[in-house]
């Protein structure tokens, strides 16, 4: 049974980075063994500041990123390959032409589209470079095309998968049993062959759509944390890892905008009791984190903070009610827009809707709602989720901060505090 492996941005950042990879991809023996590696370090937020470059028509700004990023790239391919870099810096550099190419080509249409065509070199170079790395250390790899495999619609940047299809061509994939398959996450293609994008962070979910697709064994992500915690470690000082945690608690977490996993990861695991298991590429002997339907649905508290919130305070410009009627229409525009609320509360007049502050999402849909309603709106806020609430941890947690929105359910609270009354580090009350 097929094993996958997921590696994300920080675990390939650089030379040394990728060394260690590599030490790592050869030490294990599990095979058929798939690796589903991101792009280098923060590579798409650059590819994403270029697009935004050139969509602005600033081709002086376009031009010295896209410079800076083949300079970092290929800095990378000398470091690793030293007097034998030529090969791959030559196939660095192809792709790099290759994306100015489609650049240009494309950068008349939608957006989304332009995206796609654009963003995608970033999991094409990484996987480029590491392939070329596994290959000069021994480690037999065969770098297959994700935007191939993974069969999506043309909704851009938020492409749906065509399971059928997908699973079709990933169980076609020749499993020789000691080559290591190398591909990308977060991209894939339509059946015409045109590249998409799954969203951001999508790394997880492709790995989870391979492990699928195989009925893998054991979907691994590794993470430069040892594991899933009931807290962002780098938030909460004292935040313990979960070692067993249930596919149905992990996937409230990751909703709720726990950053570890993507959403959408769980459930295709879930459907064949594929467990995932989270662990650190740093430390190798750190015990890990396992989601499988073993994992206790603990009912203990967990923490999820989400930063650079906007609040939407939405009422009628009449007098009429915050009705149905009303709440259909405004939710509508939300799904228009491709915004998500992360807290939604109603009252007789008023439609409160905490958002990701999210430029090209937020602003359209503010402009749409302002024409036909009343709106209110806060910047700079963070949405506190607990999970398993009790009322005297939600009062130690509130540290007597004014609270602009509340929604609390059976098990699980969210409250929204002004980021500037907020603590850099959190702790949780014990
Ligand atoms: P990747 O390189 O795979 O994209 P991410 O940066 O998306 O990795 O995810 C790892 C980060 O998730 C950690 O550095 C950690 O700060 C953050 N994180 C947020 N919530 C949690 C949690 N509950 N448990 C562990 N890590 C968390
Ligand atoms: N490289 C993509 C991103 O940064 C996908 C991923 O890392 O999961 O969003
Ligand atoms: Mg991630």
């Amino acid at each position: 049974m097929t094993t996958v492996y997921k590696f994300g941005g920080a675990s390939i950042k650089d030379a040394a980075a990728i060394r260690h990879l590599g030490e790592l991809l050869a030490s294990v023996r599990t095979r058929p063994l798939v690796v589903v590696v991101s792009a280098m370090g923060k590579t798409t937020n650059a590819l994403e500041a270029l697009l935004a470059a050139a969509r602005s028509d600033d081709e002086a700004d376009y031009r010295s990123r896209l410079d800076e990023l083949r300079r970092a790239h290929l800095a990378t391919v000398d470091a690793l390959f030293g007097d034998r870099a030529a090969r791959v810096a030559e196939r660095v550099a192809a792709l790099f032409e290759e994306l100015d190419r489609r650049h240009r080509a494309h950068w008349r249409e939608p957006r989304p589209f332009h995206y796609d065509q654009t963003i995608c070199f970033g999991e094409l170079l990484s996987t480029t470079i590491v392939s070329a790395w596994l290959d000069e250390i021994g480690t037999a790899t065969d770098w297959q095309d994700a935007r191939e495999l993974i069969v999506t619609d043309a909704c851009h940047q938020a492409a749906n998968i065509d399971w059928e299809a997908t699973g079709r061509k990933i169980r076609a994939l020749p499993r020789d049993g000691d080559r290591l398959l190398l591909t990308q996450g977060f991209i894939g293609g339509t059946p015409e062959g045109v590249s998409t994008t799954l969203g951001r962070e999508g790394s997880d979910f492709s790995a989870a759509i391979f492990a699928h697709c195989l009925e893998a064994k054991e979907l691994v992500i590794w993470k430069d944390v040892p594991g899933l915690f009931n807290a962002d470690p780098r938030r909460f000082d004292n935040a313990v890892q979960l070692a067993q945690i249930s596919y149905d608690e992990a996937i409230e977490l990751a909703w709720h905008g726990a950053k570890v996993i993507h959403p959408k990861t769980l459930a295709p695991l879930r459907q064949q009791g594929i467990p995932l298991t989270v662990r650190s590429f740093e430390a190798l002997d750190a015990p890990p984190s396992t989601i499988s339907a073993e994992g206790a649905s603990a009912a203990a508290p967990a923490f999820i903070l989400a930063e650079e919130q906007v609040l939407l305070e939405v009422s009628p410009r009449d007098f009429s009610f915050m009705d149905e009627a009303r709440q259909h229409d405004i939710l509508g525009r939300l799904v228009e827009a491709g915004a998500h609320a992360n807290l939604v509360d109603s009252g007789a007049m008023r439609l409160s809707l905490c958002l990701d502050s999210h430029p090209a999402r937020l602003e359209p849909l503010v402009e749409a709602l302002a024409a036909d309603y009343a709106l209110e709106r806060h910047d700079d806020l963070t949405l506190l989720t607990v999970r398993h609430p009790s009322e005297p941890l939600l009062e130690a947690l509130g540290g007597g901060r004014e609270i602009l929105a509340e929604r609390r359910n059976r098990d699980t609270a969210q409250r929204l505090f002004r980021s500037s009354e907020c603590p850099g580090t959190w702790h949780i009350p014990r």
